[in-house]
């Protein structure tokens, strides 16, 4: 059976509706209200057991359990995927020995770097961390929310964290891997982060990927300091706090200007600049790029391979054609 429909037979559409919905049973039908449209009065939204489909008389979005669940969550398909699959217990592919490896080379820097969090943590509620605890006060922060988002403090010492987790038994090679110390031309080790209050940063899966820090040093330099790429921090396709927004991002406007020469054809200038927009936006937003790590090139090159923005993903581009005439093309161009 191909995965989505063993997760379909695995997982009941109106249990899953039923976390977010009000469900009353209507014959062999269940009937609420609208998630994804204003309504209060009439119940237009029915869940179809039989078929495993819902449908909304009000707004007409409808569709299986995976469209259900992208519409709430604000996922793409394969998050969806990912998620029901874990959800229902089905492997989505057998994977190969490195790719196993990897895996579990990852979940063990994750598990430090969630001990690093709560490392941080306790540091905060330190003495030590008194004027870290003060810093994020003033800014308005409050006890609950410093809570909620796991903030910490990293002591003013170069070898606190480094003691503490070669104690616990941790490799300073494993350490060096997940970004917590940095190394010296002669190969001494250090904390990377001193002095500083520590944001963790989480994958939109919500488990642990690294920090970004805070100086509290008025000298301190640089202000603000992030943990180095490392197999589990890519700062292009991690966004602080994803995990607990909607998942979604979306960009309501984009405006660009740019020196075109002479357009001789303005309208394919255009088509050109806004294919470079949907590019960056892909990229910052979307899909990272894979590289072959031997050759340099690019492994996601082509459609086939890399998922572009679709034009639903997009807004409305406005572009704004700087015509300054080129010496030496023909017509200025
Ligand atoms: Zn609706």
């Amino acid at each position: 059976m191909d995965p989505v429909e063993e997760i379909k037979s695995r997982l009941d559409i109106v249990d899953i509706v039923s976390e977010t919905v009000q469900l009353r049973k209507s014959g062999k039908n269940y009937i609420g209200f609208c998630p994804f449209h204003p309504n209060t009065r009439t119940p237009a939204f029915v869940v179809f057991p039989e078929t495993g489909t819902w449908h909304c008389f009000g707004c007409q979005k409808g569709g299986d359990l995976f469209a259900f669940v992208m519409e709430r969550e604000g996922w793409d398909f394969a998050e969806a995927l990912k998620h029901l699959a874990q959800r229902a217990g089905v492997e989505l592919r057998p994977r190969s020995p490195q790719a196993v490896q990897e895996a579990e080379e990852h979940e063990r820097l994750r598990h430090l770097l969630e001990e690093a969090a709560t490392f941080f943590r306790h540091h905060l509620r330190s003495p030590a961390g008194k004027a870290a605890l003060d810093y994020l006060h003033r800014r308005g922060l409050t006890d609950e929310t410093i809570e909620a988002w796991g903030l910490g403090y990293a002591p003013n010492a170069r070898d606190t964290l480094l003691h503490f987790f070669r104690e616990k038994g941790y490799a300073v090679e494993t350490l060096l891997q997940a970004g917590l110390l940095s190394q010296r031309d002669d190969d001494s080790v250090y904390d990377r982060f001193r002095h500083r209050v520590m944001f963790p940063i989480r994958d939109a899966q919500g488990r642990m990927a690294g920090f970004g820090a805070r100086t509290l040093d008025p000298e301190g330099v640089p202000k603000y300091l992030n943990t180095p790429q490392t197999p589990l921090f890519d700062k292009g396709s991690l966004l602080y706090g994803l995990d607990k927004a909607t998942g979604q991002v979306r960009v309501t406007r984009y405006v660009q200007a740019q020196d075109v020469g002479v357009a001789i054809n303005p309208m394919s200038v255009e088509g050109q600049l806004e294919g470079g927009v949907v590019q960056g936006i892909g990229r910052a937003l979307t899909e990272d790029m894979q590289l072959d790590m031997e050759t340099g090139e690019v492994r996601t090159s082509s459609l086939s391979t890399y998922l572009m923005p679709l034009a639903v993903d997009l807004p409305e581009i406005e572009n704004i054609l700087i015509r300054v005439p080129a010496e030496d093309g023909p017509f200025g161009a």
